[in-house]
């Protein structure tokens, strides 16, 4: 029997816009990086303070991804996650991930949503509409800020 639950729908494709960002290729609000990941902000905010953190090793998204990469993503997404919640007075986190066009993933390089989210406040529709850069660019330094005072 085989199986066929690894495979991804569609080979990787190293011209997606996060393989594009991690080339540095494009610009990105970043919040932090290291040897194995890089977090940054989602251009298109369903709420304030909305960061993404991908691995750096190419996967399209979890099933295919290498389990050492899911193991330094997940701790990423831990420290991160701890500084978005501090830099935003978060009551709570929204954390997700989509696989595959019929899971909702629109990008196909593995990354994981960070959402802060306050009692009583909805989440924002899904790619919503482009947020301000000078925005953006503030809320990336107020997460930056949170994970030094952490130590994170
Ligand atoms: P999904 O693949 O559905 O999990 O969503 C991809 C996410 O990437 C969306 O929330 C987009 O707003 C976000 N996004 C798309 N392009 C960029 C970009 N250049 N920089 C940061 N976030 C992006």
């Amino acid at each position: 029997m085989t199986d066929d639950s690894r495979a991804p729908s569609a080979p990787y494709d190293p011209g997606n816009i996060f393989a594009r960002i991690l080339r540095g290729e494009i610009p990105a609000h970043k919040v932090y990086e290291d040897e194995a990941t890089l977090a940054f902000m989602d251009v298109m905010p369903q709420g304030e303070g909305h960061t993404l953190v991908i691995p750096k090793a190419p996967a399209r998204g979890l099933l295919d991804a290498d389990p050492a990469s899911l193991a330094a993503l997940i701790a990423t997404v831990q420290r991160v996650a701890r500084a978005v919640k501090t830099a935003f007075a978060a009551d709570g986190l929204t954390i997700f991930q989509y696989n595959e066009p019929a899971g909702g993933q629109t990008v196909f390089h593995l990354h994981v949503h960070i959402v802060p989210r306050r009692e009583g406040v909805m989440l924002k529709r899904h790619e919503g509409g482009m947020a301000d850069p000078v925005m953006l660019a503030d809320h990336a330094a107020r997460i930056r800020a949170a994970l030094d005072s952490t130590g994170g």
